[in-house]
């Protein structure tokens, strides 16, 4: 059976031209800054984003936990949504690797304002934790795909450069954004001082994030990925599948979004579903009404072919990707509208 698998992004199997890609790659000793296929991917990656280097890291994880590290000291704190990524998914390493802490918003579906930080920011004193740092998460992956525009965005940069916060983007799906949005790459990175993206989700690349900074950042930051175990060798046959993803795979990001809308479309219409967020990207979070429960769906919709993962117990995760056809959103779509015995 051909699964619809829409559990994440991250399900994506290299196409036969990035395949094709990765076997031509040069490679070197990464370790030693010797595999070109992986300067080049770091070197395209921040001209992109106008940034001054870049740094190729296993996983999102690692870059967003490297990024909180540098920026921040034991005693530090750091401030972002209740949603974020960083606090919810990444087994808490803010505390195990940076031994900071954390001020939590409630944002409106994973978006903070400047005006929220503003009040969170502790002031300078002996018993209080220093806020250093502001994470922004875009798109929001727990806040069902939202973005923030850069217009959302400049007041928080302002007041992080007034206030000498340093503000780290979780990008991992900006591409998301800025198909969107029609903003460009090198736009968002004038407002950050750091920026993790994701060349495994929605662009397609088996493996791979990079992190974006300025140059001493990231000299600091290839050090904190050495302690980590993430310095790799030969990784110029992954990093040329990012490099092919980036040149290839952001444009059609559009069409999972349209995925996206007709899932959220027709689950708006089904006697299960309670409540569907707006579907902005490639993310679809929808509720279910009570006696169904989210396993018990994900169970049903598992034996008739869709994959998808809980959120909560009554909140289900839908994600579109490359690999999803348009015949395969067509065929979830009658699957979806089948009557559902609990
Ligand atoms: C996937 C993801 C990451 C990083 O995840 P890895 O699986 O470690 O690559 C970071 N932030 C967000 C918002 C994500 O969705």
């Amino acid at each position: 059976m051909e699964w619809i698998n829409l559990m994440s992004d991250t399900v994506t199997k290299p196409t036969p031209s990035m395949l094709k890609a990765m076997f031509a790659a040069e490679v070197g000793d990464d370790v030693f800054g010797e595999d070109q296929s992986v300067n080049a991917l770091q070197d395209y990656a921040a001209q992109l984003f106008g940034m001054q280097a870049a740094l190729f890291c296993p996983s999102g994880t690692m870059t967003n936990q490297i990024a909180l590290k540098v920026h921040t000291q034991p005693l530090d704190e750091i401030i972002c949504d209740v949603n974020s990524h960083i606090y919810q998914y990444e087994v808490g390493g803010f505390a195990f690797h940076s031994q900071a802490s954390i001020q939590l918003l409630q944002g409106t579906n994973g978006k903070i304002t400047a005006g929220q930080i503003a009040a969170a920011i502790k002031p300078d004193h002996d018993w209080l934790a220093h806020s250093k740092l502001v994470v922004l998460e875009n798109s929001c992956n727990k806040g069902g795909g939202s973005y923030y525009t850069l217009q959302e965005i400049d007041p928080i940069t302002q007041l992080c450069k007034e206030r000498g916060l340093a503000l780290h983007l979780d990008g991992a799906r900006i591409f998301n954004v800025l198909v969107e949005t029609d903003e460009t790459p090198w736009a968002v990175g004038q407002r950050f001082d750091s920026i993790s993206i994701c060349l495994s989700k929605g662009l397609g690349a088996p493996v791979g994030s990079l992190l974006l900074g300025s140059q001493p950042f990231i000299k600091q930051a290839r050090r904190v990925r050495k302690v980590m175990g993430g310095g790799m060798r030969q990784a110029g046959y992954l990093a040329a599948a990012g490099l092919f993803a980036l040149k290839n795979h952001i444009n059609r990001l559009k069409e999972d979004h349209l995925h996206a809308r007709l899932l959220g479309e027709t689950l708006s219409e089904l006697p299960w579903v309670e409540h569907v967020a707006p579907v902005k990207t490639n993310i679809v979070i929808f509720s279910v009404r009570s006696p169904w429960t989210a396993q018990g769906c994900i169970e049903w919709m598992k034996n008739q072919g869709i994959k998808a993962v809980a959120m909560g117990p009554q909140l289900i995760r839908f994600v579109t990707h490359l690999d999803i056809s348009q015949n395969m959103i067509r065929h979830a779509l009658n699957i979806l509208r089948k009557p559902m015995a609990i």
